[in-house]
């Protein structure tokens, strides 16, 4: 279990920070400030989140939960950076990226941008799921929160997967315009 130096009162300098090594060796500080913002820091690059996994997936449980879990959740983003990275060389590789236009260009941007952070999303948030194995149950069972669970893993697993799919789905219908795909 990973230890935090953080604060009881939750106070200004709420801030609880870690050191940690992946598995393939990149060292990273993880950051959660406020029990809510959280990042993942690897030498002088920091990548910022949104606090929506906490917002939605953390809400109603205790302090103490939700900041081991969110831990576990910024070193799984680490733990699992390969997979992302992969779906971003899958989808660099597979999709048609020019003759769109530059709005039709801007458009793929953004839903492989977003389909690679929901995918993140849910690598990490997996990765918590099995680390922490019977006491990620124990805490959901002690502190249920279905609409959270819910609105986290059908619309993180929704935005990778179907958007993934339209990126590829369009060089696939360009490639064979008289199939029928319906
Ligand atoms: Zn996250």
């Amino acid at each position: 279990m990973m230890t935090t130096n953080n604060t009881a009162d939750g106070g200004a300098d709420d801030v609880d920070r870690q050191r940690v090594r992946s598995w393939y060796g990149l060292s990273a500080d993880i950051i959660v400030e406020h029990g809510l913002w959280h990042l993942v820091r690897i030498g002088r690059i920091s990548l910022y989140h949104p606090p929506v996994v906490n917002l939605v997936l953390r809400r109603g449980q205790p302090r103490d939960d939700r900041l081991y879990l969110s831990f576990l959740h910024e070193f799984g983003h680490l733990q699992t950076l390969p997979a992302p990275i992969a779906h971003v060389l899958l989808l660099v590789a597979t999709v048609r990226w020019r003759g769109r236009g530059i709005w039709g260009m801007l458009v793929a941007l953004l839903a492989a941008i977003v389909a690679h952070q929901a995918l993140w999303e849910l690598t990490s948030e997996s990765y918590v799921m099995v680390k922490t194995g019977p006491e990620y149950r124990r805490i959901y069972r002690e502190h249920p929160n279905p609409v959270g669970q819910v609105a986290f893993w059908s619309s993180m697993a929704t935005m990778a997967f179907f958007l993934s799919r339209w990126l590829m789905r369009r060089q696939a219908v360009d490639k064979a315009p008289l199939q029928s795909h319906n």
